[in-house]
């Protein structure tokens, strides 16, 4: 296990009724707060008039920035920039899910900032200051709401990159399960996948002796598998969207990544199907994973893959043959996406196969998959692997 950092404070109240933790929680802060969401799910179940009221009630100044995208763009961080400085605001609360508080943390991050907050796509070091960031958690998947990530896209250069620093992590989220309920069923489909991808990324590393690391990830990979349908078939179902809501947030808030080697591979390249063809990100990993896992399939991954296979699904481990323990493990998650009724390939999802080269540079060019992933992939590798996504 390499040495490493684990720095995840933010303040989480997890359950029924927490939404009312949320003035008092940003109160020391100031009143003036602006109030970041989405396209409207949360006018509809009901969470903005419960969140407006208890904040009016406690003498809050509202300012409000609504129509957040899924794959969040430039432009609107900018607008949300434009109207902290005009209101002179004093906090931000996000009210969503992953691209509303990753909108969120880059205007927080932007408000301090002279330039374009797209700068800080390239560096990350010129966020110096945050406006503080309290989080009201509406679906299941990014673990955003506890972690120092953000993922912007800027629709001029169809590029989707992230941004990461701590001054950005959320002060407080609040998570309540419950508020999950009216997630359609293709986000919480697309969700589950997230939070898998998550954990795959972190479990696919280059160093051995991180133990600990993987079995969580296995535990937390286990219960998605095991309440996504229970969720899907049952939308009010509880038990199966907290356990859903928990394990989103720990998977990527430090907890299975630290102390490991190596970067990611599935999200850089699921970053230019959502950058050229504004796909959802849950569904653009689906596809892939799968494939990428087949892919980089060989002798040196071979026993963490059959690991996979056997903690996570429970396939009894061929000694003999690990290719074979490994390639059931593989066909368990295809076959997994395909229950959860997500769409498996790139025609499904309206991508053809003209800019497969050109999305096949640009992942290379905007991570460092040729270096660092897991298995290193070229431009030609990411090429071979979109090729296989298409039908
Ligand atoms: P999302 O894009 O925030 O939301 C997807 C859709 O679900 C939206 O249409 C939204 O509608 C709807 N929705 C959300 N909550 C709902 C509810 N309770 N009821 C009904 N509809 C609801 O989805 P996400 O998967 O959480 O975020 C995806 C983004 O996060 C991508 O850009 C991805 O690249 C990024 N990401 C970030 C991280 C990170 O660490 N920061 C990690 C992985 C991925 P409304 O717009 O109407 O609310
Ligand atoms: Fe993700």
């Amino acid at each position: 296990m390499e040495n490493f950092t684990f720095y995840t404070p933010t303040k989480i109240y997890f359950g029924k009724d927490q939404i009312k933790k949320l003035p008092q929680s940003i109160a020391p802060y100031g009143k003036r707060v602006l109030l970041v969401y989405g396209g409207g799910s949360i006018k509809r179940n009901g969470i903005y008039d419960q969140a407006t009221t208890l904040l009016t009630e406690q003498g809050f100044e509202i300012t409000e920035l609504s129509g957040v995208e899924p794959n969040p763009r430039l432009e609107t961080v900018e607008k949300g920039v434009k109207l902290c400085r005009d209101h002179q605001i004093e906090g931000i609360i996000a009210i969503g899910g992953g691209s509303t508080i990753d909108c969120s943390k880059a205007i927080s991050a932007g408000v301090f900032y002279e330039g374009s907050p797209w700068d800080f796509t390239k560096d990350s070091s010129l966020i110096t200051k945050t406006l503080p960031l309290f989080t009201v958690l509406t679906m299941a998947a990014t673990g955003s709401e506890m972690n120092w990530g953000a993922v912007i896209t800027n629709v001029e250069t169809n590029e989707k990159l992230g941004i990461h620093s701590v001054l950005m992590i959320p002060k407080v989220s609040i998570l309540d399960p419950t508020y999950t309920y009216t997630v359609p069923t293709k986000h919480t489909a697309a969700g589950s996948v997230d939070i898998l991808s998550h954990l795959l990324e972190n479990y696919f590393s280059q160093n051995k002796g991180a133990y600990v690391q993987d079995r969580i990830s296995e535990g937390i990979m286990r219960t998605v598998i095991n309440y996504a349908p229970q969720a899907l078939k049952q939308p009010d179902n509880y038990e199966a969207r907290a356990n859903l809501m928990w394990s989103s947030t720990l998977a990527l808030n430090g907890l299975t990544g630290r102390g490991k080697v190596g970067t990611w591979s599935c999200h850089p390249m699921e970053h230019e199907l959502s950058a050229f063809y504004d796909i959802t990100h849950g569904i653009g990993l689906a596809i892939l994973t799968p494939r990428w896992m087949k892919y980089i399939l060989n002798e040196d991954t071979v026993e963490q893959m059959a690991n996979l296979a056997h903690y996570v699904w429970d396939i009894p481990v061929n000694s003999d043959n690990l290719f074979e323990t490994a390639e059931k493990g593989i066909q368990a998650f295809y076959d997994c996406f395909v229950s959860w009724g997500i769409p498996m390939t790139l025609e499904e999802v309206g991508i053809p196969e003209d800019n497969l080269q050109l999305m096949a540079e640009k992942a290379v060019e905007h991570s460092t998959l040729a270096t660092t992933a897991y298995v290193p992939l070229a431009v030609k590798d990411v090429r071979a692997i979109y090729e296989n996504c298409l039908t």
